[in-house]
């Protein structure tokens, strides 16, 4: 069975004194353990020795992003070896932000998700189509290009999560509904299997992310293909917790 995977994306916000907040909050609530719900979160860089530092031992941390290959004259930019140092476990790669604002193409996040692996890290790839893309009716289309990238530079897929995360769900307060997560999930389910084998089918977690609150995590967790969720806003509130417990 697939341990329902719940991650929270900070993204660009707050303070040292709101991730201290946060992390407050997420020490003292009571759930389900780790063999049960693997939880993530994925501070902004400069708050990533803060957060592993204060953060309780049974939740991962995560960055945003990382370098496509080993440090060096890149200015602003972070390697995957400098997050290894920091014992970070965990990099998210490929979010439509970067995709759509820094324009990062499907071959730039390949080779990134393959030199984080190569280093270590454990990579959350995101994928995710377009408002103009699902009315045209290309998302499968678009969902496996991006994963194809992926596929053909990596032969592993064990410390890969794939984070289905449609552009138009993202930040709009539009979500999924339930069966529309499910079908797009069932269908990269069955692109791995064709492409990548039965075994790494039957065992990637493909987690949803988009306007995920308390309300509607429960509906989209009881979802057969859908092993958990990648959270934006609600990661910085309480009701994280209760997505968090939204497949018990
Ligand atoms: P929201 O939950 O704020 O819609 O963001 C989703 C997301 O982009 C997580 O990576």
């Amino acid at each position: 069975a697939r341990k329902f995977f719940v991650g929270g994306n900070w993204k660009c916000n707050g303070t040292s004194d709101d991730v201290k907040k946060i992390v407050s909050m997420l020490n003292e609530a009571e759930v389900p353990p780790e063999d049960v719900v693997e939880v993530v979160v994925s501070p902004p860089y400069v708050f990533l020795p803060l957060v592993k530092s204060l953060l309780r031992s049974d939740f991962g941390v995560a960055a945003q992003n990382c370098w496509v290959r080993k440090g060096g004259a890149f200015t602003g930019e972070i390697s995957a070896g400098m997050l290894v140092n920091l014992n970070i476990p965990w990099v998210i790669l490929g979010h439509s932000e970067r995709r759509l604002l820094l324009n990062e193409s499907n071959e730039f996040v390949g080779d990134k998700v393959a030199y984080a692996l190569s280093q270590g890290l454990k990579v959350i790839a995101c994928v995710g189509e377009t408002l103009e893309q699902r009315e045209s009716g290309s998302t499968m289309a678009v969902v496996a290009a991006q994963t194809k990238s992926i596929a053909e530079r990596v032969s592993n897929w064990d410390d890969i999560v794939l984070a289905y995360e449609p552009v138009w769900a993202i930040g709009t307060g539009k979500v999924a509904t339930p069966a529309q997560a499910q079908e797009v999930h069932t269908e990269l389910r069955k692109w791995l299997h064709d492409n990548t084998g039965p075994e790494v089918a039957a065992s990637v977690r493909i987690i949803y992310g988009g306007s995920v609150n308390g309300n509607n995590c429960k509906e989209l967790a009881a979802q057969p293909d859908v092993d958990g969720f990648l959270v934006g806003g609600a990661s910085l509130k309480p009701e994280f917790i209760d997505i968090i417990e939204a497949s018990t």
